[in-house]
């Protein structure tokens, strides 16, 4: 190399070439060196750049999530009127400080996508600056929009005008006694923690690296927004975990209400469902490093408060939208100005209602030449719900007639049907369930439901992964449910004195005595076969002929109700059966009681119990499912544990178990204070959950 940046080997003047393991690579060539080089060399140069390109690319784009998820964050503490908590002021302190770069102006992003409503870029004005914050050299080919990280300018649609402030609900307003299969569709939003959740991003796990991937998750319900149960709360909190790990992530749910946070794209689409074309509208919002894109459509908002209510064909007919609807976002939305695209994309699908996605994936695209690298995953969070029907309805769902076999199953259950599981069960590229206990569970005559034997034939695709929990959302420390009417926020260090706070107020609040030396025991979720309400029925003359307290909350079957009701009644000073959907009332009961009875007949995850064992609430399970992966049994001689566990399915099984527990709670103060502090220490986070659904992921981006 000449002293004037001249190599020797092609004399040119600001010559760009290098050595790379005692070769001349030549860079840039002058007409001597183009003379000079042989195809070997052009091909190494060629080579070489893409590599230089795909390294600064994947650099960009981990530059731009730290930035966004940085600026979220601190947009977001800007926000708070009242000086932070001290655990909040400790995680804003990891944050460090961001990237010093100078944000550059952007020109005017433009989008292939077509749009049947008003022109997009008039819907979706470009961002006038981009957080980015580096910008490749000119040189350098610009991103294709699948691979860009978005910006986060929010949606204002100029034709409905500026977006209006996320109304903040009032975790202490309004109390739903008495409220009949209420199902949480943005009214009650309880905890309005999920604003604070860009905290929880700033101690963010290790990114994804170069296994970053553009990610879809569709479902039927989505907490905050709409929730019956567990699947609404893993839908809410997995997204912003994999977008911590530096994902590009996005969720897709029917808009059942109008959300005051999510604002109209200006997109409008057309499907034909069942022989009708139905149109729908795109919302949008971006949250928490998440853009949550709302299919809106007068059949949605009819079921507002009842989701899944309606006949079947109702029930597919909403489903067969959804999916239609959602295949093509990755065309029609862009988040931040630029859509998915299908480069590095894969759909997760949750449960059958969305099941139908990765078989429209593949009869639409991929059987087309089209989409040929996006894959799909589907999730099991319940077998039991299958959306099983006549093999007539196939018509309805707009597929080849050579698909209709993927569909037809005959079993003892349901003779010979139509089974929209089982198709995106095949279809899937990947199939990952809530626990590793169910994913043995499901393969069994008891615990498929019919799908035992396609589950088998499927299982080289199929992996168990435990739920975590919203460590923002459900902290005992932070939660908003806790800072009025004599609930107190507590941690470990201050367990003692927090948590018979809490539960004297539940005590007060329900009406019960107070009374601190007596066990209070827990009952949350739904009134039906699987949660084992009857044995809870069953148990109830012991329960009644010891010195304790029960209260359940819940909603389902009618009978069930009433049966809570009429406990109630017969035992007005130690029973309180609260029939309603209430988050509130949720987090309360879990702050405040003691023991928490999951008696479940089988439970695919179960989100309780790990609610529960968060909030130092001691978990009497039935030893099935999510339940055994998640609850050690308690071991007085090695003094290890963090509850009970019975596997006897019967009223006894129950009863035994809770014998141990009150017995301990009663006597042995140091044991119990032990097994609170092991369940409150555990890492439940949804961190690891999400590590381990990113490998699902990359199995599934290299599954041909
Ligand atoms: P599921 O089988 O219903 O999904 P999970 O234990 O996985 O059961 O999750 C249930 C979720 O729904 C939890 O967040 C729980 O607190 C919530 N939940 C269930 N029933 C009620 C209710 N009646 N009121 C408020 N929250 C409820």
């Amino acid at each position: 190399w000449g002293a004037a940046r001249q190599c020797h080997f092609c004399r040119v003047a600001e010559c760009l070439c290098y050595r790379e393991e005692g070769r001349h690579i030549i860079i840039r060539m002058s007409s001597e060196g183009e003379k000079g080089s042989s195809n070997s060399d052009r091909s190494t140069v060629l080579e070489e750049s893409r590599k230089l390109l795909a390294r600064q690319k994947e650099l960009l784009q981990q530059i731009e999530e730290r930035q966004r998820t940085y600026s979220d964050f601190t947009n977001k503490k800007d926000e708070y009127s009242e000086p932070p908590s001290a655990e909040l002021n400790d995680l804003v302190e990891k944050a460090g400080k961001p990237v010093n770069v100078t944000p550059k102006k952007t020109t005017g992003l433009e989008t292939s996508a077509p749009s049947s409503g008003r022109p997009l870029i008039t819907a979706w004005p470009a961002p006038s600056t981009q957080k980015s914050g580096t910008r490749a050299p000119s040189s350098v080919k610009p991103f294709s929009p699948s691979s860009a990280a978005p910006s986060i300018a929010p949606p204002v649609n100029p034709f409905v005008g500026p977006p209006p402030t996320p109304a903040k609900a009032d975790p202490a307003s309004g109390s739903e006694i008495g409220q009949t299969a209420r199902t949480e569709v943005g009214h009650e939003r309880a905890p309005d923690v999920g604003d604070t959740n860009s905290v929880q991003a700033v101690a963010s796990p290790p990114l994804a690296g170069p296994n970053v991937m553009n990610v879809i998750v569709v479902a039927a319900e989505c907490a905050p927004w709409s929730k019956t149960g567990g699947l609404g709360d893993v839908v809410g909190a997995l997204p912003k975990a994999l977008s911590r790990r530096g994902h590009r992530v996005m969720v897709v749910a029917p808009r059942y209400s109008n959300y005051l946070d999510a604002w109209e794209t200006g997109i409008h689409k057309r499907y034909n469902v069942s022989g009708q074309d139905l149109e729908v509208g795109y919302f949008h919002t971006y949250k928490d490093g998440v853009d949550f894109v709302f299919i809106d459509s007068p059949i949605f908002h009819a079921v507002a408060s009842n989701i899944y209510g309606g006949s079947r064909e109702e029930v597919l007919r909403r489903m067969i939208l959804l999916c239609k609807a959602a295949v093509e976002v990755p065309w029609h939305i862009p988040c931040g100005g630029v859509c998915y695209g299908d480069g590095n994309l894969v759909f997760i699908a949750n449960d059958w209602h969305t099941a139908l996605l990765p078989v429209y994936l593949q009869a639409y695209y991929r059987d087309k030449g089209l989409m040929e690298f996006t894959r799909s995953v589907l999730v099991i969070h319940n077998m039991a719900h299958q959306g099983r029907g006549p093999m007539s309805d196939y018509a309805k769902l707009g597929l080849p007639e050579h698909y209709a076999d993927k569909f037809r199953l005959f079993d003892p259950i349901g003779g010979e049907h139509m089974n929209v599981f089982m198709a995106g069960l095949i279809t899937a590229h990947r199939i990952v369930t809530v626990s590793h206990g169910y994913a043995g569970e499901c393969q069994t005559r008891e615990g498929g439901w019919g799908l035992d034997g396609v589950i088998r034939d499927h299982n080289w695709k199929l992996r168990g992964v435990v739920n975590g929990i919203d460590d923002i959302e459900w902290n005992p420390k932070l939660d908003p449910c806790l800072q009025s009417d004599g609930y107190s926020n507590y941690s470990l260090e201050t367990l003692a004195t927090g948590k018979p706070a809490c539960k004297a107020a539940l005590q007060q609040e329900l009406g019960l005595p107070v009374r601190s030396e007596v066990p209070l025991l827990g009952f949350i979720g739904r009134l039906d076969n699987q949660k084992g309400v009857d044995w809870i029925a069953g148990a109830m003359p012991w329960m009644m002929n010891q010195d304790l307290q029960l209260v359940m909350l819940g909603t389902g079957r009618k009978d069930l109700e009433e049966m809570l009701h009429h406990f109630e009644g017969c035992y007005r000073d130690k029973v309180r059966g609260w029939v309603g959907f209430s988050v509130k009332t949720a987090h309360r009961i879990t702050a405040g009681a003691d023991i928490l009875m999951m008696p479940s007949r089988f439970e695919p995850c179960g989100l309780n119990q790990l609610y529960a064992m968060r909030y130092g609430t001691v978990p009497v399970v039935h030893s099935v499912g999510g339940l055994r992966d998640t609850v050690k049994p308690f071991d007085p001689f090695t003094d290890s544990g963090t509850g009970w566990t019975f596997d006897r399915p019967a009223v006894s099984g129950l009863t035994d178990a809770l014998g141990n527990a009150i017995w301990t709670y009663r006597d042995f103060k140091k044991s119990w204070t032990g097994i609170q502090q092991r369940g409150m220490t555990q890492d439940l986070s949804w961190d690891n959950a999400a590590q381990q659904y990113e490998e699902v992921l990359l199995a599934a981006k290299y599954t041909w």
